[in-house]
Formats: C-alpha cells, sequence, structure tokens
C-alpha cells in the first residue's frame, strides 16, 4: 500500500546524503554556506512557526548551546539541513509538570528568536507539518535521543563519542563503533467480522483506546510478534497476520510495523499489562471517530492506529 501521504512520519526528502556525513571538507563547505539550515530542538521538542518547522541559519544565537554537535540531516533542494539538540539550555519559569505529561501542552520561547517561534510538543503539531518537515523532525529526535542515552560503550564502558555528523559514536578506548538504534514494534488491527479489538494501556488519557501493540522480540518474525502480543495481553487467538503499512515513531525510537491479523477466538483474558480490551462493531467506531461515542475517544490522529482503523472502516484493509 502506497503509504507516503498518508502515514505520519512516512515522508522523505531527497537526500540523506550519507556519503557527506564524514567527508570533513565537505561539511566545512556547507557549514559556511548561508544558504544552510537547521531546526533547534530542546528536550525533543522542534522550533515551530506556525504550522512548520523553525528553519535558522547556522549563525543563529540559538545554535550556541550545541554548535559542535550538528546533526546532518541531508540535502533537500540542494540546501543542507542541520538539527541541533539544545537541551542544554534551560528557559526562564520551567513549568516541569506540563513537560511531564502524556501530551505536554506548554510552549517555550527562546529570547533570541522572534516571538512567534516556539518549542512544541512533537505530538501536537506532526499532523501540521509538510510531509519533509515531520520526516525530519522525528528523525531528529530519534537521534537525539539515542545520543542523550548512548553515551558510554556497550563493549567496555569508555564515554562514546558523536561522530559521522550524528550518525555514529565511536569508542576511543577500545574503538568500537554504534550505531543508532530502532526497536521494531507491531501495531494490529485485531478483526472478526465486524468487530474491531482495542485495548487501553494504564495511565492513558480517560476513554483513549487504540490497537494493540508490543515490541517484536529477538528470533521472531513479525507475524508471530502479532499472535504473541494478541495472545499475551488479551488470550485472543489469531490466525493470518498481513503486513499493512509501516510508520517511524519517535516515541523515543520505534519502527511500528501496521499488520491486520484475523481473530480465531472471542474471549478476553486481561493480563497485567492492559487496564481493559473489548470488541468494537463497526457502527460504533464510526462514532468513535465522530466524537460522539458514549465512553471511547479515538485514537490520536497522525498515529498509525488512526490510520489503520479508518481504513479498515473504509472497506480498504
Ligand atoms: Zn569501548
Amino acid at each position: 500500500m502506497d503509504n507516503l501521504d498518508t502515514v505520519t512520519f512516512g515522508g522523505f526528502w531527497d537526500d540523506r546524503a550519507a556519503h557527506l556525513r564524514g567527508d570533513a571538507a565537505e561539511q566545512a563547505h556547507m557549514r559556511a554556506d548561508p544558504s544552510s539550515r537547521a531546526v533547534p530542538l530542546w528536550r525533543g521538542k522542534p522550533l515551530m512557526v506556525g504550522d512548520a518547522l523553525g528553519w535558522v541559519s547556522l549563525d543563529a544565537d540559538v545554535l550556541d548551546y550545541a554548535r559542535d554537535a550538528l546533526l546532518f540531516l541531508g540535502l533537500s533542494n540542494g540546501v543542507a539541513h542541520y538539527a541541533v539538540d539544545i537541551s542544554a539550555w534551560e528557559p526562564d519559569a520551567l513549568d516541569e509538570t506540563s513537560l511531564a505529561m502524556f501530551f505536554d501542552p506548554s510552549e517555550q520561547h527562546h529570547a533570541s528568536l522572534p516571538p512567534d517561534h516556539l518549542f512544541r510538543e512533537l505530538r501536537a503539531c506532526m499532523t501540521q507539518l509538510s510531509a519533509t518537515d515531520a520526516a525530519m523532525a522525528s528523525t531528529a529526535r530519534a537521534l537525539f535521543h539515542w545520543h542523550r542515552t548512548h553515551g558510554f560503550c556497550a563493549a567496555c564502558g569508555s564515554a562514546s563519542e558523536w561522530a559521522m555528523a550524528g550518525w555514529q559514536r565511536n569508542c576511543p578506548s577500545c574503538s568500537a563503533q554504534h550505531f543508532p538504534r530502532t526497536d521494531p514494534v507491531v501495531i494490529m488491527l485485531v478483526t472478526r467480522n465486524n468487530r474491531v479489538l482495542l485495548g487501553r494501556s494504564p495511565g492513558w488519557p480517560e476513554g483513549m483506546y487504540s490497537l494493540l501493540a508490543g515490541f517484536v522480540e529477538p528470533g521472531e518474525t513479525i507475524e508471530s510478534a502479532v499472535r504473541r502480543e494478541v495472545q499475551e495481553e488479551t488470550g485472543v487467538k489469531t490466525g493470518a497476520v498481513q503486513y499493512v503499512t509501516s510508520q517511524p515513531w519517535p516515541f523515543p525510537a520505534s519502527l511500528m510495523f501496521g499488520c491486520s491479523a484475523e481473530a480465531l477466538s472471542d474471549e478476553i483474558t486481561l493480563d497485567d499489562e492492559l487496564e481493559d480490551a473489548l470488541w468494537v462493531s463497526r457502527e460504533d467506531l464510526v462514532d468513535v471517530f465522530g466524537g460522539v461515542h458514549a465512553t471511547i475517544k479515538p485514537a490520536r490522529k497522525g498515529a498509525i492506529a488512526h490510520y489503520l482503523l479508518e481504513n479498515w472502516l473504509a472497506g480498504r484493509i
């Protein structure tokens, strides 16, 4: 299924230009080029201007917090694009409660930038971004999380170093090279006749239900991970499994494999992971999507669960 224009973060840009990451002369040239641009992220929140990413020139003051760690995203329309993690910045009057929320509503403004330049939660603005901006923001967010959490060599424990314009970390002690991680996750539209299986995890906003999902374990195929997760979480047995589409999901570093699965049994037996699971009819799901269902709220727009459910309702899956 061609999903490029429909799954958020499923877009791309002209050229990741991987061959330029380790080219010191070319990197120096692009960094000195006044047309090169960078988007700063603060604690995973991209700089936004209205509905677009807030691209700034490479000499912008706001990049001073991490000028030696410019992540090279690649070329778009021939222009070099970078991202910079400025989490070292400490805004005034930080609202830590908001920042810790599932859906952080707070916005941060840096004094060196115009008033409409704001750091915002990516979940809140992801569906407004162009496909290219969304793909670049998700790539930057995932890579910066990897750098923050992989500062030490997994082989010998020494502090590792930023390399290849942000796409690698090298260990100065044992020379091990480390590459960014992406964690495979299956998310599945489990149906039986006219009904779909939804679940909710503890701590989710009230009324929010979504498709079941879980990490793929070493040694598993996507299909066997789907069957295992559904059985573990709900006791429901599944037969045929089909891959539908995928979505990079930088919260923090997943690649979601969207699948459909045919249930062979109805009875739900919850494990500890889920707070609730239930079968929802097509008619009820129409109400959920219309925002008029009495108890269930729809999966968030932009998430692959929303995409799978919407296409199932439309008869395309
Ligand atoms: Zn090492």
